[in-house]
This record gives C-alpha cells, structure tokens and sequence, in this order.
C-alpha cells in the first residue's frame, strides 16, 4: 500500500500536517494572551419554563465567545484547543467568576433567585481542590450556591477519574446543582444517571431539531424524557426553533425550554431585556 502514495503526494500530506500544527500553535499562543487581553466575553441565552400556557425565565446558559480583532470565534473552534494546552483550567475559573458577578447583579436587579448554569471541561473538575475553588468564587461573588448549575457532559463522566464522584458530591453538598449536557450523544451510559448526583438532563439539540417529523427521532426524544423524569430530574430540552418542536415537547411533558425559539445567546447587555420580558408570567406560548 506504501507504494500508492507516491513521494509528492507524502509531501504534500506532511504539508498540510505541518499546516494544521502551525495553525494550532498560532491559536494557542493567541489563546494565552486572551484573558489579559480582555478578548473573552460570555454571552447569556435564557432557560424558559413552560408550562400550562405560560412561560417564565428560570436560568441562563453562560457560553463563551472569543473576539480576535473584532472576530467572533465559536468556541467549538478554540475550547478543544484550551483543553489539550490546558489553560482551559485557567480560562473555566474566569468564566465561572464573571458569569457569577454578572448573574449576581441580576439578582439585585429584580431577577432573583436566576439560576446560572456553566459549562465545565474535564480537566477543570479533574483538577484537585475544584470544589473548593467554586466555594471559593461562590463567596467572593456573594452568589448563592443554590442558583449555580454546573454542566458537565457523558464523555467527562466515561474517563472514570477516581475522583470523580467526591468531587461531584462536594459540590452537590454546596448546593449546586450538576447537569448531564448533550444528553444521548456520547455513551448514554444509564448507570451514570445511577451513579452520579445529577440533578437536570438535557436532551441534545440533535434529537430534538427533527423530532416533530421523524418517528424515531421522536421516540429516542421521549424515552429521554421520560427517562429524567422518572429519576426526578429537571429535563432541559436543548436547540428549540420552531413551534412544532414546542408543541412536540409540550405533548410529551418536557417544560424546560432552551433555544432561538425564546432567544439566540446575547451579550449581557443584549440578553437583560429579553430576560425582563421573560420573567413576567404571559400567555405567548
Ligand atoms: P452547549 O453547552 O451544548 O451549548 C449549547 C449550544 O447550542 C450553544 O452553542 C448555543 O449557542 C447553541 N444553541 C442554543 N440554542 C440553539 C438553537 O435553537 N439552535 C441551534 N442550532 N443552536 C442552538 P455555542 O455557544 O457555540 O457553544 C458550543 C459549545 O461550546 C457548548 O455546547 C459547550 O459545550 C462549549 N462551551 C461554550 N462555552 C463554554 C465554556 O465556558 N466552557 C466550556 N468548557 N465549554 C463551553
Ligand atoms: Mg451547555
Ligand atoms: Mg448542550
Ligand atoms: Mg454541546
């Protein structure tokens, strides 16, 4: 088979190797001057209850956006490269503290008891003394450990650190609440939801997205559902754009609510009037 390769095609191969590693370095370095930078920002997406015709804001996702000269950056492009370098560690911890800050001030501005949901990688919750770091913020911020939810996601549950389960138990006794993320994309392993102090599920937006129309898609969304509700778990619908996805989740009794339905994720200052206008119980749905 090494004689299919012909000797300018191996060069042209390590060519774009070599590309992809010098793209990736270039993106690391620029990633560790971000935070001094002030190149981070999170941007806010509501979590809606519905229920019985009305709808009410309980929560907002936290997500992290990255801006490189005037560039918005997804961050399924830049988080896998934090992660491997490991200033994810470093970048979690700001994410954690402002989205706290900025969800506490909500709160003395006629949103509280907001819950604030954050996202985590692996290598922040593998890290020693993690629990105790939040608590940390928690009391630096003021904000109260019983409105922090953190989101962690299978993949970080399947690598088995020993650790694990302490650290997410310390937390649970803080108060804080844990959600399983993508729910059904990775392993779904159902001993997790045995295992581990979960308190909210959220059905992956690749479920969901085609749902109404696809029979079996609709079957693997309601099994979920029914799933997180049976273990008395709170169950976030993810990536709800249409009515027909609403009425779909309404039908199989899932009433939390995330998506472009209610509002793209905006900056703070975009996301505080959709939250007011959310917080007031109505009709519109
Ligand atoms: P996630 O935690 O599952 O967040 C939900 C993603 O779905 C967000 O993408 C959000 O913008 C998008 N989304 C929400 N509603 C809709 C909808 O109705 N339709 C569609 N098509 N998409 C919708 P985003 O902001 O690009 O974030 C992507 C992922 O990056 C997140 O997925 C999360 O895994 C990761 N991420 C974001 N911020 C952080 C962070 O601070 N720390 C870590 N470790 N990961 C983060
Ligand atoms: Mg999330
Ligand atoms: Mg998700
Ligand atoms: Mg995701």
């Amino acid at each position: 088979r090494a004689k299919a390769y012909g000797k300018s095609q191996l060069a042209l191969y390590s060519e774009t190797l070599q590309e992809e590693v010098n793209h990736r370095l270039t993106l690391e370095n620029a990633l560790s001057e971000a935070l001094l930078r002030n190149q981070f920002e999170l941007y806010y997406q509501p979590i809606v209850k519905v229920e019985g015709g009305t709808s009410r804001v309980i929560g907002v996702e936290a997500l992290l956006r990255w801006w490189q000269d005037g560039t918005m950056i997804s961050p399924d492009e830049f988080i896998p490269v934090l992660e491997e370098s490991g200033q994810i560690v470093e970048v979690g911890e700001w994410v954690l503290r402002e989205a706290c800050r900025q969800v506490k001030s909500w709160h003395d501005n006629g949103l509280p008891g907001l819950r604030c949901s954050v996202n985590l990688s692996s290598r922040q919750l593998h890290e020693g003394g993690f629990a105790a770091r939040v608590a940390a913020v928690l009391e630096e911020t003021g904000f109260p450990a019983s409105s922090l939810v953190l989101e962690i996601t299978e993949s970080l549950l399947m690598q088995d650190v020993p650790d694990t389960l302490a650290t997410l138990r310390e937390l649970e006794s803080l108060g804080i609440r844990i959600a399983l993320d993508d729910f059904g994309t990775g392993f779904s392993s159902l001993g997790y939801l045995h295992r581990y102090p979960l308190h909210i599920i959220k059905v992956d937006k690749s479920f969901i997205t085609r749902a109404p129309d696809d029979e079996r898609l609709g079957a693997i969304s309601r099994a979920i559902i029914g799933l997180g509700r049976g273990l008395r778990m709170d169950v976030i619908a993810e990536g709800i754009e249409t009515p027909e996805q609403m009425r779909f989740l309404r039908d199989e009794g899932c009433h939390y609510i995330q998506g472009y339905w209610f509002s793209r994720p905006l900056s703070a200052d975009n996301i505080h009037p959709v939250l007011v206008s959310l917080s007031t119980l109505d009709e519109s749905v």
